[in-house]
């Protein structure tokens, strides 16, 4: 009741303070992903002196007071808790109401206020008419929100020439944006003790860093999923690259993989699968023991090796993913992979898709245990319909919609993942970590996976997403010229085309 009557004062001052027109304010701080309904004045602001929680998660209250302290310092409002009385049921949900009393949100749990939290950092704004900050404003109004998708997530790929402050920082965007899975993939960068000359030299993951990295997406709210290919990309490097993270600098490890560009594992080599089980049980134990674990199996070719072609390579196909699973499955993880493998080259009901495997291979959609989780990917324009949803989804596959950059595939991709009631969605960067593509890549997912039905994609992304990133380089208390912004260099040298 209480609730109810503060939104309905905040209402009835809103609609005297602000016309209608007003609402389409372009310069209006919006909140990343767009809230399922969200009332705020774009010019009557209140101080943010106070908040009160309704929540009966003292954890939450904790966690709350710990981080309106990193993020305001000593202007950070005063935290009180109340009983929650919200009568939402959803995982998630939280209100916002903001007055001239105060500012007072209600979730059940942590998850929920911590999305309030974010949603609040993203509309305060410092007091106006001072030279340093004194204290924090925030617009008079209304939010009451939850998420659509169950499974929100990005894929974040580690390169050699990533440095971690980039790895946490998306992380860390990936958190506010109120994502809850970030797929981490090393491209022959994870230090493993048991297979090292699997890795380059180089390889900066080291196991202090993969612990760090997920006890940070822990407390804020991520869980990180390891990736290790295990069938194609072998070689854990870009193909135009034509380097191999193995066998470059190692050459008597070469029957472990097929003898054309050693592309795939030999999957009848069992010494292939040795190795495999032990680095996919380290990566488990260093991550955490996440309840998914990412085994890529996209763009494989055909084998290339006497042994390997004996047999069906479908069979083969078939016992290495059962394997890969079984293994998972014994450590209490859930396997995720590409589906690109699982539907033939030339199938008609797959024009213009990709689909990369042969008739051999796509059977392996029928023989695969169903409780690995599909990913399925999609780089190009929206379309009107994706059969490969379905088509999975009738064979009892849990499903990811994976879009990479193509804003209108993003958008399409979410609507009919949506509508078939699919698990979620796995947004992609590959090596586009910079300038616009990431912050197109990163508003529209998350508006993508929170709030699908909204018109998300008209959002001012760009510079919202920069404002938001320099919160968490704030948050990363990043000292260095080129660790700031979405360029690493204003203009790039020849070795560094991205940055
Ligand atoms: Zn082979």
């Amino acid at each position: 009741m209480k609730k109810l009557m503060l939104l309905t004062i905040c209402v009835a001052i809103l609609s005297v303070i602000m016309p209608a027109s007003a609402q389409t304010n372009k310069y209006l701080l919006k909140i990343i992903p767009q809230p399922v309904e969200c009332n705020l004045s774009p010019s009557y602001y209140v101080p943010f002196t106070q908040l009160t929680i309704y929540t009966d998660d003292t954890e939450a209250v904790a966690w709350a007071e710990k981080h309106l302290a990193q993020w305001y310092k000593k202007e950070a409002p005063k935290v009180f808790q109340k009983s929650y009385t919200g009568k939402s049921t959803k995982s998630g949900a939280y209100s916002i109401n903001i007055n001239s009393n105060g500012v007072v949100i209600c979730a059940k749990e942590l998850e929920g206020v911590r999305y309030a939290l974010y949603s609040l950092r993203q509309i305060a704004i410092p007091e106006r008419n001072t030279l340093k900050v004194e204290g924090w404003i925030v617009p008079v109004g209304a939010i009451n929100d939850y998420p659509t998708m169950k499974f929100r997530g990005m894929h974040i790929c580690w390169f050699p020439e990533t440095e971690e402050f980039e790895i946490e920082r998306m992380i860390r965007m990936a958190a506010y944006y109120k994502l809850n899975y970030v797929v981490l993939e090393p491209w022959g960068t994870y230090r493993s003790k048991v297979a090292p000359w699997l890795n380059w030299d180089e390889a900066p993951i080291t196991k202090k860093s993969i612990k760090r990295l997920v006890a940070i997406a822990k407390e804020l709210g991520v869980t990180i999923i390891p990736q290790l290919n295990i069938f194609g990309h072998a070689s854990q490097s870009r193909s135009r690259s034509a380097k191999h993270s193995a066998i470059d600098q190692r050459p008597c490890y070469q029957p472990l993989f097929e003898p054309m560009a050693g592309w795939n594992w030999c999957l009848s080599n069992p010494k292939a699968k040795e190795v495999i089980e032990a680095v996919m049980v380290e990566m488990l134990e260093d991550f955490g023991n996440p309840e998914f674990f990412h085994i890529g199996c996209d763009e494989a070719q055909q084998p290339s090796c006497p042994e390997c072609l004996k047999q069906p390579y479908s069979k083969l196909f078939v016992e290495h993913i059962k394997f890969a699973h079984d293994v998972l499955a014994k450590h209490g993880a859930r396997a995720m992979m590409w589906q690109d493998m699982l539907l033939e080259k030339g199938d008609k009901r797959w024009t213009d898709y990709k689909a990369n495997g042969t008739a051999e291979t796509a059977k392996a959609a029928e023989e695969m245990p169903k409780d690995i989780v599909i990913c399925d990917w999609h780089y190009r324009a929206g379309r009107k319909d994706y059969p490969s949803y379905s088509y999975f989804k009738e064979l009892g596959y849990d499903l990811l919609a994976c879009p990479w950059k193509n804003v209108s595939g993003i958008v399409a991709e979410a609507r009919a993942i949506e509508n078939i009631g699919a698990f979620g969605m796995l947004g992609t960067i590959w090596h586009h970590y910079y300038g616009y593509d990431i912050a197109s890549i990163y508003t529209n997912i998350a508006g993508a996976t929170w709030n699908p039905s909204a018109n998300f994609a008209q959002h001012n992304g760009f510079n919202l997403f920069k404002t938001h990133q320099r919160h968490i380089s704030w948050d990363m208390k990043l000292k260095k010229y080129y660790q700031f912004g979405i360029q690493n260099y204003q203009i790039p040298d020849n070795k560094a085309t991205y940055k």
